[in-house]
C-alpha cells in the first residue's frame, strides 16, 4: 500500500534506529523477522502523513457544531470538486477529524517539473503552497500560467538554477507556476512568494494558516492528548517549561477554565511572541510567558524569589509540563532527513537538566508530564529509566486518556511501567489509502486509525512523593 519509498536518512542514523528495534529485549518477545517488519513499517508510515488533520477548536468562543460548519466551508473553499467530511474525536473532547484524501494514485504528470527542496515536499504534503525559496530548479522554458508537476528532492543531491534533474525525485502533486523560470532564478533580484499555486497535491490536506484564529488550533491527536494528561486543575499553578509556540500552553490553560497561573517558558524570543499572541488570540488570561533558559528556571533556595517570572524557588508548582526539545523523528510526513546521528543523540543531556529542574520545580504530591515527539528508546524509555532511578520520589503514573501503545521494550523497564508509558508509534497502523467513499467507515474503525497512523509520539507522567 505504500505509495512514496520510505523515509531516507543516513546510514548511520538508520542504523541506530534499526538497533532500538532489535534490542535485545524485543527480539525476544518478536523475532528478528518481525522486529524488522515493525521498523520497515516505521519507516514507511514517516514519509507518508497521518491519516487525519486534527483541530482542537476553543469551546469557550464557538461551540463544536459552529467550527464544523465555519471549517466545513473552508475546506469546501479550498477543494471546490470533493466534500471531505469532519468528524468528532470521541474520546478527546473538541478534537475534530479531518481526514487526508490520498493518495490520489491517478494523477497526471505534466512535462514542466519544478524540483522542491524534500522540507519543502513535506510541506506540500500538509497543504501548503510552493514558494519560491523551497524551489531547486525548474524546467528551462517554465512560464507563469503553466501547469507543472513537483518533486521533491530527497536526496539532497539538486543543485539550484538547474534546468533538468536526473537524481531520486517523488512527485508531490500538480500546481500552476505563479513566477517563470527567470524570476525565480534570476541573480539580482530573485522574486520571493509563492512560486507554484498547488492545485493537485498527491493528498488532499487543507492548510489552516491564519483561518478561524481564536476559533481552531491546528494540533496532532497524541499532543492534544498530553495536556488531558497532565490534568490541570482551576485554580493551580502549573508550569510549561518548552512552551513554544504554545499548542500546550493554550490547552492546559483551557482546560483549568482560564482559572489560576499558566506559566510559559521558552528560551527563544519571538517564540515567546507566539505563545504571547495565541494567549491573546484565544483570550487567555491565565497564561504569563517568558523567554528564559529553563534549565536555570530554579532559584537556588525558597527564599530566593524575584516575582512573578522565572527563577522560581523550588517546589513552587503544583504540574509541570516538559515537552522536551527533542530530535523531532516522529514528525510526518517526512521523506528525507538530513540529521546527523551526532545531532540526532545529542538531546539527551539538555532532556536531562531540563527534567531535573522540572523535578525540583515541583511540588510534592504534584504530577509532572514529559513528552517528545520523537521515536527514539533514547529520548523515551531511557528517560524515564533514568529518571526513576536518579529520583526515587518519583513514581510513574498512569495516563488518562489512554490512547498510544505501551512504551517500546529495551530501557529495562518492567512489562508493568511499560503499560503506564503512551508510545504513539505509526509502525502500529495500517497504512491506508484515504478516498471520499472512507465517509462510511465504521465510528469505532475511524477513531482507531485516527489513534494510531499519528506522528511518533512519547508520554510519560510521574507524581512526585509527598
Ligand atoms: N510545547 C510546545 C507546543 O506544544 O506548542 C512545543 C515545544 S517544542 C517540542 C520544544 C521547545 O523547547 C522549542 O520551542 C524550543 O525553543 C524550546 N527549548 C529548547 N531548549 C530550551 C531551554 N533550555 N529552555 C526553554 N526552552 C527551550
Amino acid at each position: 500500500m505504500s505509495f512514496f519509498p520510505k523515509i531516507r536518512l543516513r546510514k548511520e542514523v538508520e542504523e541506530y534506529l534499526r538497533s532500538a528495534y532489535h534490542n535485545s529485549e524485543l527480539l525476544a518477545t518478536l523475532g528478528e523477522e518481525e522486529a524488522e517488519q515493525k521498523f520497515l513499517r516505521l519507516q514507511n508510515h514517516l514519509s507518508h502523513p497521518p491519516a487525519f488533520t486534527t483541530v482542537r477548536v476553543n469551546t469557550r468562543l464557538i461551540s463544536i457544531e459552529n467550527a464544523k460548519q465555519l471549517l466545513s466551508e473552508e475546506i469546501h473553499k479550498q477543494f471546490p470538486s470533493v466534500v471531505i467530511p469532519i468528524y468528532e474525536h470521541h474520546q478527546l473532547n473538541n478534537l475534530l477529524l479531518i481526514p487526508v484524501v490520498g493518495p490520489r494514485r491517478s494523477l497526471k504528470q505534466h512535462p514542466v517539473q519544478v524540483i522542491v527542496g524534500a522540507q519543502c515536499g513535506n510541506a506540500v504534503l500538509r497543504g501548503a503552497h510552493v514558494y519560491s525559496a523551497g524551489i531547486l530548479s525548474a524546467s528551462k522554458w517554465m512560464k507563469v500560467g503553466d501547469e507543472v508537476s513537483v518533486y521533491s528532492d530527497v536526496e539532497a543531491r539538486c543543485k539550484r538554477g538547474a534546468t533538468e534533474f536526473d537524481g531520486t525525485k517523488v512527485f508531490v502533486g500538480n500546481g500552476i507556476s505563479e513566477l517563470s523560470r527567470s524570476e525565480i532564478f534570476c541573480s539580482n533580484s530573485p522574486i520571493k512568494g509563492k512560486g507554484i499555486r498547488m492545485t493537485e497535491p498527491v493528498y488532499l490536506s487543507p492548510s489552516f494558516d491564519n483561518v478561524l484564529p481564536g476559533y481552531i488550533f491546528l494540533q496532532n491527536l497524541p499532543s492534544a492528548v498530553v495536556s488531558h494528561v497532565l490534568n490541570p486543575q482551576p485554580g493551580e499553578r502549573v508550569l510549561d517549561m518548552c512552551a513554544a509556540p504554545g499548542g500546550k500552553t493554550t490547552h492546559i490553560a483551557a482546560l483549568m477554565n482560564d482559572q489560576g497561573e499558566v506559566i510559559a517558558m521558552d528560551k527563544i524570543a519571538n517564540k515567546v511572541e507566539k505563545v504571547k499572541q495565541k494567549a491573546s488570540v484565544l483570550k487567555l488570561n491565565s497564561i504569563q510567558a517568558f523567554c528564559y533558559n529553563s534549565t536555570k528556571a530554579v532559584t537556588p533556595d525558597s527564599g530566593d524569589s524575584q516575582g512573578p517570572g522565572p527563577p522560581f524557588p523550588p517546589e513552587s508548582f503544583d504540574r509541570v509540563l516538559l515537552d522536551a526539545p527533542c530530535s523531532g523523528m516522529g514528525q510526518r510526513p517526512n521523506m528525507s532527513c538530513a540529521l546527523s546521528l551526532k545531532e540526532l543523540t545529542s538531546y539527551q543531556p539538555l532532556q536531562r537538566k531540563l527534567f531535573s529542574t522540572a523535578v525540583s520545580l515541583l511540588k510534592p504530591g504534584g504530577t509532572l508530564v514529559y513528552s517528545t515527539c520523537t521515536i527514539t528508546l533514547s529520548e523515551n524509555e531511557q528517560l524515564v529509566a533514568w529518571a526513576l532511578t536518579t529520583f526515587p520520589c518519583l513514581q510513574l503514573h498512569p495516563q488518562d486518556p489512554r490512547i498510544g501503545g505501551d512504551g517500546l521494550m529495551g530501557a529495562g523497564l518492567s512489562p508493568d511501567q511499560l503499560k503506564l508509558l503512551q508510545r504513539f508509534d505509526p509502525s502500529l497502523a495500517e497504512l491506508h489509502d484515504f478516498d471520499i467513499n472512507d465517509g462510511t467507515l465504521e465510528d469505532q474503525d475511524r477513531t482507531l486509525l485516527a489513534n494510531t497512523d499519528t506522528i511518533g509520539f512519547f508520554i510519560a507522567k510521574f507524581v512526585k512523593q509527598g
